[in-house]
């Protein structure tokens, strides 16, 4: 029996079209359909949300190498879906930390306010840069073009919006719970951390290309921490002296407070 699909009008035989992959017939919304497709979407073993969570906590270079190198697109979550959402959920965690803080020492912290909307355009501008330093000391020996360690800088990045949600989430309870001063994340001992799990992506990246090689990953690490202090010192240098501070956002009526 030949089956015309719903979704790109194809047809086809069997339970599936061959064109778009979609499943022949598959009925209107009930409740049940609902909570399947919530549940799936975090859950499904290879593509879920939870998997590529997981993935990418553990070896976030070798996901990166078979989602690039190897061509594997459909076996993730989308990895630019999830790079929006984890960004969001980032920007989300840190929003509350900072509304904690101000809320518990009864203090305002706008430039807190002012990084967490604008660390987000940081990350942003992160990207390209980091982009271009792995292009510049690997494309010769490897051949991989500057957009394809575009897409690499991506996941990096999203890798460091999963450590963001961590430790802002551990800010968040010790404030909350313990009024405990100081973050986890504003000490040398966050970027350490920071340097070695970049360090570890990037090795575990070129190791599948065969290019191992600790220096080179070392320094991508420190390259990677270097470019987000670079940015932030030039934020709060272009802030304070061409702007006088904050009063440039007062001007505009903006206001950063939870
Ligand atoms: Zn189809």
């Amino acid at each position: 029996m030949t089956n015309t699909c719903k979704n790109c009008g194809v047809k086809f035989n069997g339970k599936f079209c061959n064109q778009c992959g979609q499943k022949n017939n598959p009925g209107r919304f009930s409740f049940k359909h609902i909570l399947e497709e919530v549940f799936h979407a975090f859950t499904h073993a290879d593509k879920g949300f939870l998997s590529i969570l997981a993935k990418l906590a553990t070896d976030p270079g070798k996901v990166a190498y078979e989602y690039i190198v190897e061509e594997k697109r459909k076996k993730y979550f989308n990895l630019f879906t999830f790079f929006v959402l984890i960004t969001a959920i980032a920007a989300f965690v840190e929003n509350k930390d900072l509304a904690m803080q101000e809320s518990v020492f009864h203090t305002k912290n706008e430039y807190g306010y002012l990084f967490n909307i604008y660390s987000k355009g940081l990350l942003i501008i992160t990207i390209p840069i980091l982009a271009a330093f792995l292009w510049l000391i690997n494309h010769r020996k490897n051949g991989l073009m500057f957009s394809e360690y575009t897409v690499f800088a991506m996941v990096l990045m999203s890798v460091k919006s999963m450590a963001d949600i961590i430790v802002k989430s551990f800010n968040y309870l010790g404030t909350a719970f313990f009024s405990r001063q100081g973050n986890l994340d504003n000490n040398i001992g966050y970027a350490i951390f920071l340097i070695a799990i970049m360090s570890y992506a990037n090795y575990s990246f070129h190791k599948n290309l065969r290019q191992g090689s600790i220096p080179k990953s070392l320094l991508t690490g420190i390259c990677f921490c270097t470019i987000q202090v670079g940015i932030t010192i030039f934020i709060v240098w272009a802030v304070l002296n061409n702007f006088q501070g904050l009063g440039i956002f007062d001007m505009y009526g903006i206001r950063f407070s939870g």
